[in-house]
């Protein structure tokens, strides 16, 4: 098949699908051999909170130049390339941002999604990761699409430290009303997402334990990332997963579980007394690359291999030059196969990407 033609300034992002086609196996692995398992799509790059982690106020203010509509990927063209994903071997899609509720109608999305299969036949696990603000007003319209489950940041109980992380006056009793919205729902198990920040909200890590123990919700303690470049990251501001463990087993005693998969990213501990679980995730001290399986779709539909990566893969550049399926297969698999990225196990070391390098992509951008 001939080359399109194309925008003179997209030549380079455009990805190859020259050569023999590569017709979808579910078999893809890259040069590390790890399958494609795992889709992480960003509907959306703008957000009602500024976390200052992730979006600090100082940079994502009144000024920033947020995309406009006719870049972001329409619902056709994110189905459209999630049905060739799933082909390629995706059995779990998760849509982010941003604030993935923030994006209109996204239960039409949701829908579309929810009718692919595996090459199996198996219906997708289909989640969502929201801040929580319009958790209470979308449970339900959620579920009725077919979302399988969602996950909610939350970080502090405490509300006027809740409010200041957030730095957008959000209360805690509205996320937490969310949570309890979507388990009415049927939008279970919830996992709740905390980003621990040494000297800004470990000590709420004991009360954000008490609360969610024996509520059905699984707590998850994520240390705090060097992604993107905007957030000033500090590895002094890095709580350990093992001290959060500590902490907590203090008391309430924990025992380690078993993984649910060799993928999984958190690592399991179950309450002695049988009321339930927490997970770590140790993006930072305990890197995870060896099965990382996830590939991320930003909101203008590039690919990136890696939550650290300086560049992407312009796939809606591919599509909206005229590419058939096959050619967007075929264009994926390459990018799959010469994938190698393993970022945190390279972290501070002379082979790792710059820390300070501005093209690093921002969270909100590409999806947590
Ligand atoms: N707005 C939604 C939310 O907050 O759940 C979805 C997008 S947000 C980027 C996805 C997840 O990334 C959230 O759980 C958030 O706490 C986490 N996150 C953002 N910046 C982070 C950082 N620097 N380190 C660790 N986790 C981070
Ligand atoms: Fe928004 Fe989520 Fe980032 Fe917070 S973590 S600023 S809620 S995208
Ligand atoms: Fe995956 Fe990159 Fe994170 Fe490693 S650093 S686990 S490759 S996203």
């Amino acid at each position: 098949m001939p080359r399109r033609i194309i925008p003179l300034a997209d030549v380079s992002a455009i990805p190859d699908f020259s050569g023999a086609a590569t017709s979808p196996s579910g078999l893809l692995t890259d040069t590390l051999a790890r399958p494609l398992r795992d889709l992480r799509i960003s509907v959306t790059d703008r957000c009602n909170f500024r976390c200052v982690y992730c979006m600090p106020r100082e940079v994502f203010d009144k000024d920033y130049q947020f995309l406009p509509h006719a870049a972001l990927l329409s619902f056709e063209e994110i189905e459209r390339l999630a049905r060739v994903f799933v082909a390629h071997g995706v059995e779990k899609i998760r849509l982010t941002g941003g604030e993935p509720l923030l994006r209109k109608n996204i239960e039409f999305l949701i829908e579309r999604l929810a009718l692919l299969r595996t090459p199996e036949g198996r219906p997708l696990d289909l989640t969502l990761t929201t801040n929580g603000s319009l958790l209470a007003r979308k449970a339900k319209s959620l579920k009725d699409a077919g979302l399988s489950r969602v996950t909610v940041s939350l970080d502090a109980l405490d509300d006027a430290l809740f409010r200041r992380m957030n730095d957008a006056d959000f209360a805690v009793a509205d996320v937490l009303n969310g949570i309890e919205t979507a388990q009415a729902a049927g939008l279970a198990p919830i996992k709740v997402n905390m980003v621990v920040k040494r000297g800004t909200n470990d000590q709420e890590i004991v009360p954000m334990a008490r609360h969610f123990k024996g509520s059905g919700a699984v707590l998850r303690f994520i240390e705090y990332m060097d992604v993107g470049a905007s957030n000033g990251w500090n590895m002094s501001e890095v709580l350990p997963s093992v001290q959060v463990v500590e902490r907590i087993d203090a008391h309430f005693p924990l025992e380690p579980l078993e993984a649910h998969t060799a993928a999984e990213t958190a690592q399991r501990w179950g309450y002695r007394d049988g009321s339930g679980e927490i997970g770590v995730i140790s993006s930072v001290t305990r890197a995870f690359c060896d099965s990382c399986t996830r590939a991320r779709l930003s909101t203008e539909g590039k690919l990136y291999l890696c939550l650290f990566a300086v560049s992407g893969h312009d796939l809606r550049g591919l599509i909206r030059s005229g590419a058939g399926d096959d050619e967007v297969a075929t264009a994926i698999a390459r990018i799959w196969e010469a994938r190698g990225d393993r970022y945190s196990q390279l972290r501070g070391s002379a082979s790792a990407p710059s820390r300070d390098d501005a093209r690093r992509v921002e969270m909100s951008y590409i999806g947590g």
